[in-house]
């Protein structure tokens, strides 16, 4: 399986899985279809699946006209049915979810949404976060509690060290400032913003990042129970 990435919007990231072999796609969190569409016709690929992690506007915008023209089907999460567009297909917590080469555990990690889901492709060590776990932050708590933010942290911590990170946004230079305010001795945290402006320089994304590495640096990781990651994230919010 072969990760691309797709800019989309002002800073968001969609992903093609693609089987190389059948020339067939996965598209995870289509913020909108142009960009995709470019990129399936310009790598003559053929659209099967698209899967959502969350519900939000710059996650599910590509949907509908992505499923018209390829007759593709919808993935989303069962408890978020009624508010993912078009979806077909309903997983649920721990679910693994397999079609030919593709296959992912469903997670269940609320806070950013009530709904908000990540794949986990195990044989690849991939994780789609989301709006849950961004390069050196974490999304805004707008419907859970910082609580079930923090423990679905704490879950996205029990995958192997290695697993790459791909989530939602390029937030990874923006996150870095609150990130060194408060954690400024942090020597791997110094130079992994030198690799990230290096990146952003060249036109790259800073993604995927790994799980190791976000155990060194984002501070929201590092945070070792719920009292200390609700300061953090009230801090972040009006940082
Ligand atoms: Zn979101
Ligand atoms: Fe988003």
């Amino acid at each position: 399986m072969k990760i691309e990435i797709i800019k989309c919007l002002k800073d968001n990231f969609s992903y093609l899985l693609i089987d190389e072999f059948n020339r067939n796609a996965v598209v995870i969190d289509p913020s909108e279809a142009k960009p995709v569409i470019n990129k399936l016709e310009t790598l003559n690929l053929k659209l099967k699946f698209i899967m959502n992690t969350h519900h939000h506007y710059d996650h599910v915008g590509g949907n509908k006209e992505l499923k018209r023209l390829y007759n593709a089907k919808v993935i989303g999460f069962d408890q978020d049915k009624h508010r993912i567009p078009e979806i077909d297909i309903l997983v649920k917590n721990d679910e693994i979810w397999k079609d030919g080469i593709f296959e992912a555990k469903v997670f269940h990690i609320p806070g950013h949404t009530l709904g908000h889901v990540c794949f986990y492709f195990f044989k690849e060590n991939a994780l789609f976060s989301g709006d849950t776990l961004f390069s050196l932050g974490c999304g805004r708590v707008f419907e859970g509690t910082n609580e079930e933010m923090f423990n679905s942290l704490q879950l996205i911590k029990s995958l192997p060290l290695n697993t790459e990170i791909y989530c939602g946004h390029e937030y990874t230079l923006k996150n870095s400032d609150f990130c060194l305010k408060h954690d400024s001795s942090n020597k791997r945290l110094i130079s992994k913003i030198e690799t990230v402006k290096n990146q952003l320089a060249k036109g790259r994304p800073t993604i995927p990042s790994t799980l190791e590495e976000e155990l060194q640096t984002n501070i929201f990781l590092r945070s070792k129970n719920v009292e200390n990651f609700s300061k953090l994230r009230d801090l972040k919010d009006n940082f």
